[in-house]
């Protein structure tokens, strides 16, 4: 049985005074989740998170990294850096990087990495435009965003990360990849990993991002290569969050 995991990347949302109240909520309401329930803050929250989470079941992450170890890199921040603060994950290629920041698939590639050498779970994010979906471009994008990091680490390396696919287009868009649209894709990944090793393929959590709420998350999760979330805007409300972990089956 795949371990299943739902995410939440706040971007960069919050203030201590929130943060604190949102993550009280989530462990007043936590118990008997049958997933992972991840948060991913902004940097300068992490020792906060550390704190208030605690001696819980919850865990945390960044959603983003350096793909050098140290030194004249003003404003990064190194993978050994998250692992002093406790993470145990970090987002890697999430599709905004890509686009706002100019992260190449060699440059997610070496930031995979450098988060899988340091013994951080990377979460590689990859997805479609609306643009190459049209194109009938899918598949093969989200194939080649993989086989970059594959080609750099080995397909070994996937036995201790987590995929997920996010749309670009279902991102905070309000717009959801259809459960079938989502499985196919996911099945697609999964195959490819097979592909390698049947037995990595096996075990690897695959998640679906992309405009998830307690509305649609069920349908999402009940597909069989999909393996929880990862939840940008709903994961800023606690009440949606936690409706979203226990659509996790
Ligand atoms: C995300 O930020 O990764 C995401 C999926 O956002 P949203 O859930 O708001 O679409």
């Amino acid at each position: 049985m795949r371990k299943k995991i739902v995410a939440g990347n706040w971007k960069m949302h919050g203030s201590l005074q929130q943060n604190a109240v949102l993550l009280e909520q989530l462990l007043n309401g936590m118990a008997g989740l049958d997933c992972e329930l991840v948060v991913c803050p902004p940097y300068p929250y992490l020792p906060q998170v550390a704190g208030l989470l605690a001696g819980s079941q919850a865990k945390f992450g960044a959603q983003n990294l350096s793909e050098h170890h140290s030194g004249a890199y003003t404003g990064e921040v190194s993978a050994s850096m998250l692992v002093d603060l406790g993470c145990r994950y970090v987002l890697v290629g999430h599709s905004e990087r890509r686009a706002l920041y100019g992260e190449s698939d060699s440059v997610v590639a070496a930031k995979f990495e450098a988060a899988h050498k340091a013994g951080l779970v990377p979460v590689l994010c990859l997805g479609e435009t609306l643009a190459e979906r049209e194109a009938g471009a899918t598949d093969s994008v989200v194939l080649a965003q993989l086989q970059a990091v594959i080609d750099r680490v080995g397909v070994a390396a996937l036995s201790s990360a987590v995929l997920a696919y996010e749309p670009v287009w279902a991102i905070g868009t309000g717009l959801t990849a259809s459960p079938e649209q989502a499985q196919q894709v996911h099945a697609v990944l999964r195959s490819r990993v097979a592909e390698l090793d049947s037995v990595v393929a096996a075990g690897l959590p695959i998640l679906y991002g992309g405009s998830v709420k307690p509305q649609n998350a069920a349908e999402l999760f009940a597909q069989p290569d999909i393996d929880g979330g990862l939840i940008g805007g709903a994961s800023l409300v606690a009440g949606d969050f936690l409706a979203i972990c226990r659509a996790v089956v």
